[in-house]
């Protein structure tokens, strides 16, 4: 067995997935493989790379030891529930053991259809598949907690999307599992209470074990999640990340980030800014994240109801009670991250904060640029460069003298060094590098991964990748290309 592979999910009761086969294709090709990230699951690099190892890459050959399945789950998209989602362009190949003794899913995305696809082919363009290598590398090297991405290839057939025929791809996912709200919903929309008990168990020992012995283990999960939602989104927001479907299907019960569609980050620091080409309304944009993380955890204690107490009163007060703790939770988490960014002592008031942030929106400033600036300031250089961002320059200055005041940068300059990223994958040049890849050139792909395995770094090799787009370089539309 070239994998150890050691598969739970699938000893579940047989409703809570499918088994299903991945659909074969006829040239695959290795875009890239995450050497990194092998080493750090224990798995063989040489055998991944090998002709057999590229064909489980790309759904052309199940691996001994596999037992692939499409997960069952539903969903709110855009607010409204769909009681039948699941894996329909998915599939789990099964769970490994990594290096530092955690268990994580193997999935590809891309490699076929499944008894959830409804419409779709079941199929990814290339494009979907760079994008979600590398922006969800990005943001684990940035600290996010993230599935990650172990490969990407080519399939050698074409997909058809809206743009027409698109080159196809097979992404490989690693996740510290796939469990998301939605699939706690697929239970409760099937009124079976005892499904819903076997998933809550098996989420318990695999992800919060710290729940079971408490009193109540059931209303201590509930926390549990909304705690990890409340401080993963308070990250996103201190990068200008946008995730650009907040759908409960995308909202990983582990507490990481999942599912890179029409993701960005934010150029010019607009609080309603929304990248997405199917979000229309706006839900999803960078301001409205965090009640939107309560919108899905609320969602999420909706299903445990049955499980806290047996009195449907009692288990509202108690669920209640906990979602009450997220405001203030997601609050400590984000001032600590932009305290951090600004170089401010704790004590220093969120008021300063704000009304920075209201200049940056108010004169359309570059969000990451701006603390790469301030950070650089910090650190003794001229504040001239940050002054020059600011088209009206009075605002700024009081502002300033203010920072001045209160910041004390030769305390807080490792924070500020380690909370203001040099490089984030800036749409235009993640666009770019897909753009490329279309016509068969992967280097630009390739050199925007590995500049952000170090975001946070000097490197002066990658400076064309801090700026800015210029105006006729804006995007201003991601697509899911699904
Ligand atoms: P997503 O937009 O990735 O969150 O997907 C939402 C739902 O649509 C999930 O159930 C997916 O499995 C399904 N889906 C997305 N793209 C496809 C596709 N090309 N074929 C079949 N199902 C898809
Ligand atoms: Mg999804």
């Amino acid at each position: 067995m070239n994998i150890l592979f050691d598969n739970t999910y699938a000893r579940l009761p047989e409703r809570f997935f499918a088994k299903q086969e991945s659909a074969r294709v006829p040239e695959p090709k290795l875009v890239r493989l995450n050497l990194g990230l092998a080493a750090k699951l224990s798995l063989d690099a040489d055998w991944l790379k090998s002709p057999d190892g590229v064909a489980m890459f790309a759904g052309n050959a199940i691996p001994e030891g596999a037992e692939p399945i499409a997960q069952a789950y539903a969903g709110h998209q855009f607010g409204g529930f769909s009681p039948q989602l699941g894996d329909g362009r998915a599939l789990l190949l099964g769970e490994v053991i990594g290096a530092d003794g955690a268990r994580y899913d193997l999935q590809l995305k891309g490699s076929g259809r499944t008894r959830f696809s409804r419409g779709g082919d079941g199929k990814s363009a290339l494009g979907p598949v760079l994008r979600e290598y590398i922006v969800s590398e990005a943001m684990s090297a940035l600290g996010v907690p993230t599935t990650r991405a172990l490969a990407a290839v080519a399939t050698g057939e074409k997909v058809m999307r809206q743009e027409g025929p698109l080159p196809g791809g097979v992404f490989t996912r690693v996740a510290a599992s796939h469990i998301r709200v939605g699939t706690f919903q697929y239970f409760l929309a099937r009124n079976d209470i005892d499904g819903l008990r076997v998933l809550a168990n098996y989420v318990m020992v695999r992800h919060y074990p710290a729940a079971a012995p408490a009193p109540n283990p059931y209303l201590a999960l509930l926390e549990s999640v909304a705690n990890a939602q409340a401080d993963l989104i308070a990250q996103w927001m201190s990068l200008g990340f946008i995730h650009g479907v907040m759908n409960t299907d995308n909202t990983a019960i582990s507490g990481e980030t999942i599912d890179y569609g029409p993701c960005a980050f934010m150029d010019a620091f607009h609080p309603q800014c929304v990248y997405s080409s199917i979000d229309s309304g706006g839900r999803y944009a960078w301001g409205n994240q965090p009640s939107i993380g309560l919108w899905n955890v609320t969602r999420f204690a909706e299903t445990l109801l049955p499980l806290l107490s047996e009195d449907h009163d009692e288990a509202t007060k108690l669920a209640e009670a906990a979602l009450a703790g997220y405001p203030e939770r997601f609050g400590g988490q984000y001032a600590a991250h932009f305290r951090a960014k600004f170089g401010l002592p704790p004590e220093a008031p969120v008021a300063l904060i704000q009304e920075c942030l209201g200049l940056l929106d108010g004169q359309g400033v570059d969000f990451t640029l701006f603390f790469r600036h301030l950070t650089r300031v910090a650190g003794g250089e001229d504040p001239k460069t940050l002054a020059v961002m600011f088209s009206s320059s009075e605002p700024f200055e009081q502002w300033f003298a203010k920072w001045r005041g209160e910041a004390n940068p030769a305390r807080h300059l490792a924070a500020m060094r380690g909370t203001n990223p040099i490089l984030i994958p800036r749409n235009h040049r993640v666009a770019q590098a897909i753009q490329n890849a279309y016509v068969g050139d992967f280097a630009p792909f390739h050199r925007l991964v590995d500049a952000l395995a170090a975001p946070y770094a000097e490197q002066v090799e990658y400076a064309d990748l801090e700026t800015p787009p210029r105006p006729e370089e804006i995007v201003h539309e991601t697509f899911c290309g699904t």
